[in-house]
């Protein structure tokens, strides 16, 4: 179901102009307009989904897929040292656009790029809990 107040769902249609590097009946992948590094591309499903939480299971399938394809083919296009795959949901996990996408992003050594988190240690009290909460 195609939203038209979502800048994604009109970019994925064709009603807004992209840097397309890809499109078939499900998805269209875009060039990032704020690349983090050169080549970021977004995976954009045809069909409206806010985020991981509601997407069609077989369009998240696709989308993995759709992802190993393009990253194979991209880094030896690009000459990249390395590839990030990244889905962020919801505001407070970084997500600013909310129709489901898949960013690919290239690493290049010494780029820079800021992902990453501070390392912690599981505690004991928290495997317990956890392990006992989910199954
Ligand atoms: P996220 O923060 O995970 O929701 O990612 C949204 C991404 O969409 C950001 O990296 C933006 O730079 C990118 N973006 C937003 N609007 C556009 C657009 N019109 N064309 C291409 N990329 C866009
Ligand atoms: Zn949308």
């Amino acid at each position: 179901m195609k939203n038209e107040s979502c800048i994604f769902c009109r970019i994925a249609a064709g009603e807004v102009p992209s840097a397309t590097l890809y499109e078939d009946e499900d998805f269209r992948v875009i060039l990032d307009l704020n690349p983090a590094s050169k080549g970021h591309a977004l995976i954009l499903p045809k069909e409206h989904y806010r985020n991981l939480y509601d997407l069609d299971e077989d369009l998240a399938a696709k989308t993995m897929v759709l992802a190993k394809k393009m990253i194979c083919k991209m880094k030896d296009v690009l000459r990249c040292d390395g590839y990030n795959l990244v889905q962020n949901n919801e505001e407070v996990a970084g997500q600013s656009v909310f129709h489901f996408h898949m960013h690919m992003i290239p690493r290049y050594k010494d780029d820079n790029v800021g992902l990453g988190w501070h390392m912690g240690t599981l505690t004991e009290e928290d495997k317990k809990e956890l392990l006992d909460k989910i199954e």
